[in-house]
């Protein structure tokens, strides 16, 4: 039997490119997007009883990740984007039917959509289903990963004077953790990891609607240069 999978959803989310997304959920608890169930998933039924779990996972399409070639080896980036492993001992973007999963804290919920934060999600991702967190069953005390057995190393951000307060006033007007979500993004060093940066280039991101630029005054430090109205 041949079935379709369609979205329930789309994710509005302050990620509007792949560079600086987090490589997982939580890792940014500011990050944050709406996200919009469509018909007939948008009525009060369907998300009876949800207001009762703080976290959910939803299951995704990596939209623009997706190739007609499935990959039996990938380069994961944690690795430092030269080595390969097998597509199923990581969590590429590339990979056989473009599914991606992720655990997100439910800030907000109502008739048709879902504040989330914590997300891992680009804008527009078609999500293709929600499930609630379930603790006793989905947390494993004794698990344990040698690929990735912790959270990416973070490097130290600082910021310079006028960009703070460029970030601060572009938080108070989109109503959002604007220099959290900079700060906690930044810090796991978006960079590939095979790049050396160089004290002069300057990297760039668009978060929400403002373009954040910073460059690395040396290896393994930030600076956070400007917070400007894209
Ligand atoms: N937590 C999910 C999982 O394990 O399936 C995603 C992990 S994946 C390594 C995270 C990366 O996916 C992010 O850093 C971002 O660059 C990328 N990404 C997020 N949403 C995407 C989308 N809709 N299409 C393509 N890439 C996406």
């Amino acid at each position: 039997m041949q079935h379709t999978i369609k979205p329930i959803g789309f994710l509005h989310s302050c990620f509007k490119e792949k560079f600086a997304i987090p490589r997982q959920p939580q890792l940014a608890p500011a990050a944050r997007g709406v996200l919009e169930l469509v018909p007939p998933f948008d009525r009060a039924e369907a998300i009876e009883g949800l207001e009762q779990v703080s976290h959910v996972w939803l299951l995704f399409l990596f939209h623009r990740a997706l190739e007609d070639k499935p990959r039996l080896k990938v380069r994961p980036p944690r690795l430092g984007g030269n080595a390969t492993m097998g597509v199923f001992a990581t969590r590429a973007t590339h990979r056989p039917n473009g599914i991606g999963q992720s655990v997100v804290k439910l800030e907000r919920v109502e008739p048709g959509r879902l504040w989330l934060s914590g997300i891992d999600l680009l804008d527009d991702t078609p999500v293709l289903d929600i499930k609630p967190y379930v603790p006793y069953a989905d947390q494993v005390p004794d698990a344990f990963n040698h690929i990735a057995d912790a959270p990416p190393p973070q490097v130290k951000l600082e910021w310079q004077d006028t960009a703070l307060q460029q970030a601060r006033s572009h938080a108070l007007r989109l109503g959002e953790p604007l220099v959290e979500l900079i700060e906690q993004c930044l810090a796991q060093d978006p960079r590939p990891a095979y790049q050396v940066p160089e004290p002069g280039r300057r990297y760039g991101v668009l978060l929400w609607d403002v373009q954040v630029r910073w460059h690395y005054p040396e290896p393994g430090r930030i600076r956070v240069l400007e917070v400007v109205a894209a």
